[in-house]
């Protein structure tokens, strides 16, 4: 019988891998807790309009990767983002441009996940609590107690801390995922029904709650009335304010933007904080993937690389590696 291969969670590392899978030939099922794909690359859809809450942009250095982004570009999937780059420190608030190509999934982030996620089987809404090993297949055990399977393979494509409980049947792989710590990010939309008197569109910031801001409209594609901002607190700022309510998280932040845009900032006509947990792994690492072959469970995700877009999609390619290569 040629069961499936179950992959857990739909951000850009386990499509990664169900695409890879899928090209070779190979049936792929895949099972998320959200409403949708993406995870943190995804897009929330809000009175403002569809907003980048987590991955902002994306950067291409990896050769293979560089060809993939050109492929999603043909399609539209994606778009070069240029925006008017500023830095702010303690000299201030300058412009800060530099040759970088930066991409955006056009119209929206989630468009690139929705693309690469095509008609593969998936089931969302689906929170997976245990895997466990039958006889000789895999099965999944979700939150609200149905079983899946069978499965050929397991791949875990979820945050380390989310997966070391899935990887439980291989106690190695379990004990790598336990000791990548990842750092939180609190995220804040402003709209404003005024557009801001300034240049900038995007800012690297230091020295500040905030650690990076950007202008939404600025991207391509973009609609909305609002003039709307992402701000993102930095890794410290979101440790120390985990458990702030959001109404104080807006309140702080919206000062912190205030303080540092150097232009006046009204109240916002709308706002919205959302807090990523697990939005970064503290170190990078260069495991690429991890992988018991012989017992046929895997794990990918950004914390096997580099923390980006990049990292996730390159770790999902891996982990299509390592099982296709142990299946020849
Ligand atoms: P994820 O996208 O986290 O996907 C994991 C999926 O698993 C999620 O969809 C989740 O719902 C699902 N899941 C988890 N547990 C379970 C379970 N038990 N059962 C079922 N499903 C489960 N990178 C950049 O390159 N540039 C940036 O500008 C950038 N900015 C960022 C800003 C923020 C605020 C954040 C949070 C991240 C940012 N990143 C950025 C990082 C980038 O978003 C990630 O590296 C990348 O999206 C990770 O992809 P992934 O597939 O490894 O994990
Ligand atoms: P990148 O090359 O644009 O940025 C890398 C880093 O270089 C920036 O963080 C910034 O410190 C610096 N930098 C780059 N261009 C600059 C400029 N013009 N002026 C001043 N400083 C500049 O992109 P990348 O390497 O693909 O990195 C991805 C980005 O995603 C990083 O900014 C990273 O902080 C961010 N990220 C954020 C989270 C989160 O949870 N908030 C998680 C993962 C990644």
């Amino acid at each position: 019988m040629n069961a499936p291969i179950a992959i857990i969670g739909t951000g850009l590392a386990g499509l990664s891998a169900a695409q890879a899978l899928h090209a070779a030939g190979l049936p792929v099922e895949l099972f998320d807790k959200s409403r949708g794909s993406g995870g943190r690359m995804a897009s929330k859809r809000s009175d403002a309009g569809s907003l980048d809450l987590g991955a902002q942009y994306f950067t291409a250095r990896d050769r293979r990767f560089v060809e993939v982004v050109q492929q999603w570009q043909a399609r539209g999937w994606v778009a070069e983002w240029d925006p008017q780059l500023y830095q702010y420190n303690q000299n201030g608030l300058q412009p800060s441009p530099d040759e970088q190509l930066r991409w955006v999934g056009a119209p929206r982030m989630s468009s690139i996940s929705r693309a690469l996620l095509g008609a593969l089987p998936v089931h969302f809404g689906c929170r997976i609590t245990e895997v466990f090993r039958g006889e000789q297949h895999w099965g999944l055990q979700d939150a609200e107690g149905n079983s899946h399977g069978p499965y050929s393979s397991v791949i875990v494509a979820t945050p380390a801390p989310q997966a070391t409980a899935l990887l439980a049947a291989a106690p190695k792989l379990a004990s790598a995922a336990a000791s990548v710590i990842m750092e939180p990010t609190w995220a804040v939309a402003l709209g404003f029904e005024t557009a801001l008197q300034t240049p900038v569109q995007g800012c690297f910031v230091q020295d500040s709650a905030i650690d990076w801001l950007a202008r939404n409209r600025s991207k391509p594609g973009r609609d909305g009335a609002l003039d709307t901002w992402v701000l993102h607190a930095s890794s410290s700022w979101s440790r120390q304010h985990l458990d702030l309510p959001k109404e104080a998280v807006i309140e702080q932040l919206h000062g912190a933007f205030a303080e540092l845009i150097g232009c006046a900032v009204p109240a916002p006509a709308f706002s919205l904080a959302h807090r990523w947990l697990y939005a970064r792994p503290a170190s990078a690492h260069e495991w690429g993937a991890l992988a018991d072959a012989d017992l046929g469970l895997y794990a990918c995700g950004d914390w096997c690389l580099s923390g980006r877009v990049e990292g996730a999609w390159l770790s999902g390619q891996e982990v299509a590696r390592r099982l296709l290569e142990h299946r020849q």
